[in-house]
């Protein structure tokens, strides 16, 4: 049953993994959704499915979240199809794992370019709307990497912790706007990014998490819509942890 019919959000990186949970949980929650991907996408039929059995709206849109003249744009044709947004979820987000002295400058700049510049170029574009209209609310994807730090992920942290430190800031600038801001930090979920995980570092990895297994996109995507929702109206500037209980 729709929770909501009448609300808008935009979700980045949709098409896979935790970003199309995301993208399926809120249509279920009765909200119209526009979600981008920077490749091919073979979700679109599914999702588009989803959205008829729910009777909203969906929108799927090729948009590189680096180029902030194109995230600006799309935001725009966005609003044009669906109305305009009340929810923002910045997730789009890319690894390049490698220790520090074999990392690239080209690892660490593709890594900070999409996981950190395009959450500021999403949210730089919404946030002027969102004030204007005093509503809005915005979830960006960190990681528990971002809070712990991960050998061999000194980019992706700083990425991640920077997202934290950007959420956090932008919660205290909007929030007598009406608007609000928080943080998922996802531990280690399966997914297409964890896939490329050797087995070894799995069986590890899961040795570490209290619960005993891996989290799911599905997961993830309930702390998402939960953080997105009028739900969750007096929390913001908040990073909520969906990882099964790592320890740092
Ligand atoms: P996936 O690799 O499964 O999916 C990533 C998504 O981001 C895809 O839709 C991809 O599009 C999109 N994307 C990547 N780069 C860009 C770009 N430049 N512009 C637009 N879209 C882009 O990742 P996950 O679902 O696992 O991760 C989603 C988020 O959750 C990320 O921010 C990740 O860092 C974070 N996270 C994941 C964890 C995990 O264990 N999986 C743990 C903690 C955090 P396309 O399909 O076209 O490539």
């Amino acid at each position: 049953m729709a929770e909501n019919t009448s609300r808008v959000a935009v979700v980045t990186g949709g098409s896979r993994g935790i970003g199309r949970a995301v993208v399926e949980r809120l249509l279920a929650d009765g909200y119209h959704v526009g979600y981008c991907f920077q490749t091919a996408s073979d979700a679109a039929a599914d999702i588009e499915r989803l959205a008829e059995e729910h009777g909203v709206r969906v929108s799927a849109t090729r948009v590189d979240v680096t180029d902030e003249a194109a995230v600006r744009a799309y935001l725009r044709q966005t609003e044009d199809t669906l109305g305009p947004i009340d929810v923002l979820v910045s997730n789009a987000g890319v690894i390049r794992d490698a220790p520090l002295l074999r990392m690239q400058a080209e690892d660490w700049n593709t890594v900070i370019e999409t996981n950190l510049t395009g959450t500021y170029n999403v949210c730089r574009a919404a946030i002027f709307e969102f004030m204007k209209r005093g509503t809005g609310s915005i979830v960006t994807i960190s990681s528990v990497t971002g809070v712990y730090g991960n050998a061999a992920q000194t980019n992706y942290a700083a990425s991640k912790a920077g997202i934290i430190g950007f959420t956090k800031s932008l919660a205290k600038e909007v929030g007598r706007f009406g608007v609000r801001a928080n943080v998922v930090a996802p531990g280690f979920i399966a997914t297409d990014m964890t896939d490329s995980v050797s087995e070894a570092v799995r069986d590890r990895t899961v040795k570490k998490i209290p619960v005993g297994r891996l989290g799911t996109a599905q997961e993830v995507a309930e702390a998402v819509a939960f953080l997105a929702s009028p739900r969750s109206s007096y929390i913001t500037g908040h990073v909520l942890h969906v990882d099964g209980g790592i320890p740092d």
